[in-house]
């Protein structure tokens, strides 16, 4: 369903009535492709005294050819692509107020779709409490200059454990990019260790193999569609009735289809069988796409829809992830990833089926994360807000029009902004990244 609003916004006289009335304002989101340089602008990097990021990530921005100018300049008439600010040297409240010190003067200098990303030392790894209470202070600012500034602006905060200045590339290159067109207000860790850097960072996946449950249309098309386009061979699984699209997106991805309902009994089974005889013997990245809703208030609902949906949002995954971990069918480096909801994070009227579903999904990357440490594999998931697929087509129209306007970029996002951020935890850059749960939502509104 097409945004009529946004494209009425984006006209000429438009423009004008939007202004005027003081109307939503969704500017044309800057999305990445192919080819693209890591910014198209220069790049504000910034930092507090004692701060150890800024000096490695002044050195990965120009390796990764990007233009770093530092805070002193008089920010009159430059346009920065990104504002970048090394929090971590912040060791208590009073010092907090660095983060005043170089935003302000610049809040005004980036350009649409800018980004802001704020580097802090995670709460828990810090040395005590002062500077524990400080660093999660930096979540109020991000979240808050998400809010503020608008014109399609994304800002984010991430935390890097110690150890973890080597392992920040993959992250930093997802977010300053138009890979996170859509993504806004998140806080994100980056654990220690040094991942391998890719030989290719457009083609981070090749030689890796993918499975994209629910893979026929929708979210799940362009997340087999950007994993394949990031290198790796695709298999793509969706139910028999849908066979004929998913042929589509495997013949378009030059991967295989593989037809297979989630919820027969034997599914978890049968999939193993299929792995453990495919080229690979296993699978190194395992996306659980496919969901469904069957909306009801919870005094209306009858159990098949309770059970319809806990079934294939919960229950099939974690068979799936069950079978195949204990068959070690998922290598060391293997990435696991969910999609989740912000049903699941901050619940939705008549959804008690799909929120409490889309809640355990979350539940499944929190609890498997530390147990699969050891074994070299990450399980993180992503929460989608409102993005134009069938599913929102079918909402009513007043429901539809708050999930476009109520959040930070006032219009919907796409499932590439999805399959973009899925792409981003899959690449072996990323190996240090563990138990995240990041929104895809233009920080929406509804919700927390
Ligand atoms: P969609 O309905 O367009 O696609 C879902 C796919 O999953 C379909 O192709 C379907 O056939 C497949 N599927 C359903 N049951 C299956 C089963 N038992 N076995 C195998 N495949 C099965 O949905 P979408 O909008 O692309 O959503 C994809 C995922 O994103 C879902 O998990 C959904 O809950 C989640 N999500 C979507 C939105 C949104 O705004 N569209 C928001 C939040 C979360």
């Amino acid at each position: 369903m097409a945004d009529r609003y946004a494209n009425f916004a984006n006209s000429g006289l438009g423009r004008t009535v939007v202004k005027r009335l003081g109307l939503p304002d969704p500017p044309r989101l800057r999305r990445h492709n192919p080819g693209d340089p890591i910014t198209d602008g220069p790049v504000l990097l910034g930092a507090a005294p004692g701060g150890r990021l800024s000096e490695p990530i002044h050195k990965l921005l120009e390796g990764a050819g990007a233009e770093v100018a530092e805070p002193g300049a008089r920010p009159e008439g430059v346009r920065h692509a990104a504002l970048i600010f090394d929090a971590t040297g912040i060791g208590d409240s009073a010092q907090l107020r660095a983060l005043f010190d170089f935003f302000h003067p610049y809040a005004r200098s980036l350009k649409v779709s800018g980004r802001v990303i704020v580097l802090g030392t995670p709460p828990e790894a810090t040395a005590g409490p002062k500077e524990a209470t400080a660093q999660r202070s930096l979540e109020g600012l991000t979240r808050s200059i998400g809010k503020e500034f608008g014109r399609g602006v994304t800002s984010q905060l991430v935390y890097v454990a110690p150890g973890g200045e080597a392992a920040v590339e993959s992250t930093l290159r997802f977010l300053l990019s138009g890979r996170s067109a859509y993504v806004s207000g998140q806080v994100i860790r980056v654990g220690a260790g040094s991942p391998p850097e890719p030989a290719d960072w457009e083609r981070p996946l090749e030689g890796k193999l993918a499975l994209v449950t629910g893979a026929a249309r929708g979210i799940g098309a362009a997340i087999a569609r950007t994993l394949a386009r990031d290198g790796a061979d695709v298999i793509a699984l969706d139910v028999p009735a849908a066979g004929d699209a998913l042929a589509g997106v495997a013949n378009e991805t030059r991967g295989r289809a593989l037809q297979l309902d989630l919820t027969a009994a034997d599914a978890a089974a049968r999939l193993a069988g299929y792995l453990a005889a495919g080229p690979r013997g296993g699978v190194d990245i395992v996306v659980h796409n496919a969901g469904i809703t069957r909306d009801r208030t919870i005094a209306r609902m009858d159990a098949d829809r309770w059970d319809a949906v806990l079934g294939v949002n919960l229950t099939a995954p974690e068979r799936v992830n069950d079978v195949l971990l204990e068959r070690d069918l998922i290598p060391s480096g293997g990435r696991i990833i969910g999609v989740a909801s912000i049903a699941g994070i901050a619940g939705n009227r008549g959804q008690t089926n799909y929120g409490t579903s889309k809640a355990g999904v979350i539940g499944l990357v929190q609890s498997h994360a530390p147990l699969l440490t050891g074994r070299g594999i990450t399980i993180n998931a992503v929460a989608p807000g409102f993005i134009e697929t069938a599913m929102t087509a079918k909402m009513p129209v007043g429901l539809r029009e708050a999930g476009r306007r109520l959040n930070s970029m006032s219009q919907g996002g796409l499932p590439i902004d999805v399959a973009e951020t899925i792409a981003w935890f899959a690449s072996p850059g990323s190996a240090t990244i563990t138990g995240n749960v990041v929104r895809v939502c233009g920080q929406s509104l509804l919700g927390a």
